[in-house]
């Protein structure tokens, strides 16, 4: 049985009372749900702030992004026990909007996510189609590639560490949301790509996320498919009332 997994994905939102209130909101929902992870991922100078929040409530703290190096002259960049050593446990990796504006590839997403499981964060690890790829026929081909680039030489037992996460670029802050069918048929391909090339039982137990415009109106729908284990929430989990909708959708 997979625990769902219920991610804000905070972007470059928020002062630090604002991101303290909507914690404090969240760990009132989560006070009153079972059976449900939820994870928040806010800028990387509100984590002290999220993480006093939290206190010692199950919600757990993420970061949005890592660089890949342990330490050194890389100005401007947080490395993975930093993150750690601030209270994460999770860290998004390979997100579209880091792929677009950032210049991250397949092969730099590798290298973040070798970085966050040496330091013990669990990686949620991003992939998804833009528009024109998924008109011109080619989303399994571009979800292939990079899964499989992203999960190359890692241990069955690291990739059982992973989240994915299915984010077709053109539902991401879109209002567009992939339909139940259509995001399931993808999250079934990732997973049937996993047991193929990783392990049967890693497959199985791996969880693979949805993000793309996903709120309280539609969290239901998407959340009762059989391989969509939760969500990754932008825009809607800047909202505690909304946020907390989908919370208890997945509970
Ligand atoms: C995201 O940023 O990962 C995301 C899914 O954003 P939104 O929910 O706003 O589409």
């Amino acid at each position: 049985m997979r625990t769902p997994l219920i991610a804000g994905n905070w972007k470059m939102n928020l002062l630090r009372a604002e991101a303290s209130a909507l914690t404090e909101a969240i760990v009132t929902t989560t006070s009153q749900t079972n059976g449900v992870e939820v994870l928040l991922c806010p800028p990387f100078v509100l984590l002290d702030t999220v993480r006093a929040a939290i206190g010692d409530s199950d919600v757990e703290l993420g970061a949005q992004h890592l660089y890949s190096e342990p330490s050194g002259a890389y100005t401007g960049e947080i490395s993975a026990t930093m993150l750690v050593d601030a209270g994460c446990k999770f860290v998004v990796i390979g997100h579209s909007e880091r792929r677009q504006f950032f210049g991250e590839t397949d092969a730099s997403v590798r290298h973040k996510i070798k970085a966050a499981l040496d330091a013990g964060l669990t990686p949620v690890v991003c992939v998804g189609e833009t528009l024109e790829e998924r008109e011109d026929g080619s989303t399994p081909k571009v979800i292939e590639r990079q899964v499989s680039v992203a999960l190359e030489r890692f241990k069955p037992e690291e990739v059982a560490k992973m989240v994915i996460a299915y984010e077709p670029v053109w539902a991401i802050g879109t209002g567009k949301t992939a339909t139940p069918e259509t995001a399931q048929e993808v999250h079934a391909f990732i997973r049937n790509l996993i047991s193929k090339s990783v392990d049967k039982q890693v497959a199985k137990g791996i969880r693979i996320i949805y993000g793309g415009s996903m709120k309280a109106a539609n969290a239901d729908e998407l959340l009762a498919q059989t391989d969509i284990d939760g969500g990754l929430i932008g825009g809607a989990s800047l909202k505690a009332e909304e946020f907390s909708a989908i919370i208890k959708a997945a509970s």
